[in-house]
């Protein structure tokens, strides 16, 4: 929000990419809006073009009850319909005057129904005037209007149900492990390890880090070597919010603790006394120390 603001003040000439590419943005939403309208969902939208493949006369869509609402004939309030073997779709043509995409559904499942619905709404509405039972339109598969029949638990509605769980099981455990920050340690691309004074050796290292919460938050890092010591530079590291963080910090060890010159090291990141993540690296030290695994 802050930076929305800022961009305001700042005006259009000082950010002159997304001042055109806001533009073309909204030309874009104009012209599909108030002048293409339904042809994106004809032309351009690929969901009416996977249909055709993904469909089958058992699959639930918005349909046309073809056996009840046939033959269609004008209603006429003084004559018994069943009696002069007419069907319930008294051809009113509501149903095509709400269609966005202007198809008459009672054809068939055509490529252009987004399934809106607005036709089950619209004859509903008719067959309460006429007393008639609704759902001439309805939700249902080619199958169950054939047969006459509704639709019933099948092996399909299982195997959906079973993946569609799984799927909310999987989005579930990947909230819980969500964290708040996320975090890379790199030692310095390039950089060897430094002689930082008689007794230790040191080697410079860059996190990253980016702040998924609305807060700002300390950062800490520690490694659970006892002989080593971290040493920020510029001061304590916060990370803004919604932000990402960077910063550069020294690893100190004593020379007499490396026994390698690859030495594993895990840093542990912690903000406001919570560990937030434990990222493995390595600590070079001289070559006349014996190569680590
Ligand atoms: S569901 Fe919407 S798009 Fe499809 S036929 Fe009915 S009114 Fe038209
Ligand atoms: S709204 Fe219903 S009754 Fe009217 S034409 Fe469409 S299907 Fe027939």
């Amino acid at each position: 929000m802050d930076r929305v603001l800022q961009l305001i003040k700042e005006g259009p000439s000082a950010h002159l990419a997304g001042f055109f590419g806001m533009l073309i943005f909204a030309a874009v939403h104009y012209i599909v809006f108030a002048k293409l309208r339904e042809q994106v969902c004809i032309i351009v939208c690929p969901y009416g073009r996977l249909q055709g493949v993904l469909l089958d006369r058992n699959s639930i869509n918005v349909t046309y009850d073809y056996k009840r609402g046939e033959p269609r004939a004008k209603h006429n309030p003084l004559e018994d319909r069943d009696k002069a073997g007419k069907g319930d779709c008294i051809d009113c043509n509501s149903c095509v005057l709400v269609c966005p995409t202007g198809i008459d559904i009672r054809n068939g499942t055509q490529l252009e129904c987004i399934n809106c619905t607005a036709c089950i709404d619209a004859c509903d509405n008719i067959m309460d005037r006429v007393k008639k039972p609704r759902g001439l339109i309805r939700y249902a598969s080619e199958r169950t209007i054939a047969d006459g029949t509704r639709l019933s638990f099948n092996v399909r509605i299982l195997f959906y149900s079973v993946v569609l769980t799984g799927l909310l099981i999987l989005i579930g455990y990947l909230f819980s492990i969500r964290t708040d920050i996320e975090s890379t340690i790199l030692r310095m691309p390039g950089s060897m390890y430094q002689e930082y004074d008689s007794l230790h050796y040191s080697n410079i290292y860059t996190i990253q880090l980016i702040n998924k919460t609305r807060r700002d938050l300390p950062v800490e890092i520690e490694i659970e070597e006892a002989a080593g010591e971290i040493k920020m530079m510029g001061g304590p590291l916060v990370v803004p919010k919604g932000d990402v963080g960077k910063a550069t910090f020294l690893l100190v060890i004593e020379k007499s603790q490396l026994k390698s010159s690859l030495t594993p090291i895990e840093f542990r990141v912690l903000s406001e006394g919570r560990e937030m993540a434990e990222i493995e690296a390595t600590f070079v030290g001289p070559n006349t120390l014996h190569a680590g695994k």
